[in-house]
């Protein structure tokens, strides 16, 4: 018994299942699609608690699916927000080196950015550095002048409109709780009752791996949830801080490290770290979910992470808990911030798969199987690439499930 029949559901009204819907709904506009959103609005998790960077593709790995779909994406999401009116800025930013053992990881980025197609990157010395930024210190640093700032949240309430008005329904508050495959359609059960669509795309952030279960696959990885914790510098100081100032990442996490964030708004934050949280959307450290727990202490993966990482992750949470740690993290890059500078600011949960072996997936991960497409791994930067990750998984639904 349905009370509805589409042609495609999409679960998760983040950047990533809007940037989707987007996609079909231009390329197929014919087609009855119907995304489904869990929460009274779009963008309540990732997608609207992020950094608002639109990043140029610099950190990674050439020929990866994120070098080639943030270049190709910040372009587009660059357009996107000047032909629809919504806030952003192309402000460029620098990558810094405080220590000699980063000089050569710099070098290795502008490379790697070179190889991913981007112009005009520089390395630059500590003199140069202060005209761009006048307050940060370093021995060397690395600018990128294709990075921008935007509002993700904003990004996706529009993406949400045009679906809108291209014919396409989004239905939040709307669960999905069951998916059963009966012969050629699917019945997905949620909170606002029945539908039957002829094929799924699971973009569910935080959730992906349990859906992936619930369509009756094998996600093959466990979605673990990484906090990141912002501080705001007070108004008064924000003009310490011009644009985009970050560290020289350590190339054994996804991570980019704290840094500072002039936000669109003219907000200059700082952060985010990455703790562990102990719910998938614990947005503080009070917040613990005992399934959630439970699901991350039973994973094979999690255990060989843990033995991989427990230094560095123990550092998280010294950071997270004590502010003196967390400002010298800071004054590597800026000597003159204080710890009265910063208030507490917001704070995100990220989506990050963890395979079996412990190994954290550094690249997008788009799984299709039978009539339903798993979108299982897409971290940052996938709200700069989410245009582009939409046309990249429309491709593989047409290819793999029919969508015509
Ligand atoms: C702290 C932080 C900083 C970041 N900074 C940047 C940045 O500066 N630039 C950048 O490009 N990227 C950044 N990212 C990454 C970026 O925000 C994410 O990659 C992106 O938002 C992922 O989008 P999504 O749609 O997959 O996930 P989400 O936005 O989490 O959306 C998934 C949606 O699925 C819904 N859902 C889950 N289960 C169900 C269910 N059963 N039924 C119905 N709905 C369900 C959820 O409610 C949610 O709305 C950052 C992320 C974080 C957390």
């Amino acid at each position: 018994m349905t009370d509805s029949r589409y042609s495609v559901v999409i679960i998760g009204g983040g950047v990533v299942g809007l940037g989707v819907a987007l996609e079909i709904t231009r390329r197929f506009p014919h087609l009855r699609l119907l995304v489904l959103e869990k929460e009274d609005r779009v963008a309540r998790h990732q997608s609207g608690h992020n950094s608002g960077v639109i990043h140029s593709g610099v950190y990674y790995k050439p020929g990866s699916m994120k070098a080639r779909l943030c270049v190709s994406g910040a372009a587009a999401m660059v357009e996107f927000c000047r032909e629809h009116g919504i806030a952003h800025n192309v402000c460029g930013k620098v990558i810094v080196a405080t220590r000699a053992d980063e000089l050569a990881r710099l070098e290795e980025l502008r490379r790697r950015g070179e190889a991913n197609g981007l112009t005009s990157l520089r390395l630059i010395g500590p003199e140069e550095l202060r005209e761009i930024e006048p307050h940060a210190s370093g021995l060397q640093a690395l600018v990128v002048p294709s990075t921008g700032i935007t509002d993700y949240a904003a990004v996706c309430e529009k993406y949400a409109e045009l679906v809108a008005a291209r014919g396409g329904t989004i239905r939040t508050c709307a669960a999905a709780t069951g998916i059963r495959r009966i012969a050629s359609e699917i019945v997905v059960e949620t909170s606002q009752g029945v539908f039957s669509t002829a094929a799924v795309i699971n973009c569910a952030g935080l959730f992906a791996d349990r859906i992936s279960r619930m369509a009756g696959d094998d996600p093959g990885v466990m979605i673990v949830p990484f906090r990141g914790e912002y501080y705001d510098l007070v108004p008064e100081r924000a003009s310490l801080v011009r644009a985009l100032i970050y560290p020289v990442p350590d190339p054994r996490f996804p991570f980019l490290g704290v840094h500072f964030t002039r936000r669109i708004t003219g907000k200059v934050d700082a952060g985010p770290n990455a703790v562990l949280a102990l719910a998938r959307e614990g947005y503080r450290h009070s917040d613990i979910n005992v399934r959630d727990l439970a699901s991350s202490l039973a994973f094979p993966g999690f255990w060989r992470m843990a033995r991989q990482h427990w230094r560095s992750g123990l550092g998280e949470w010294h950071r997270s808990l004590s502010k003196p740690v967390f400002v010298r993290a800071l004054q590597r890059l800026l000597p003159e911030v204080e710890a009265n500078d910063l208030v507490p600011g917001g704070s995100g949960v990220r989506a990050q798969a963890l395979r079996p072996d412990g190994t954290l997936l550094d690249d997008f991960q788009f799984v299709p199987s039978d009539k339903v497409l798993h979108v299982l791994n897409v971290p940052s930067p996938a709200a700069t690439a989410s245009l582009t990750i939409g046309k990249v998984i429309v491709d593989m639904a047409a290819a793999d499930m029919g969508l015509s």
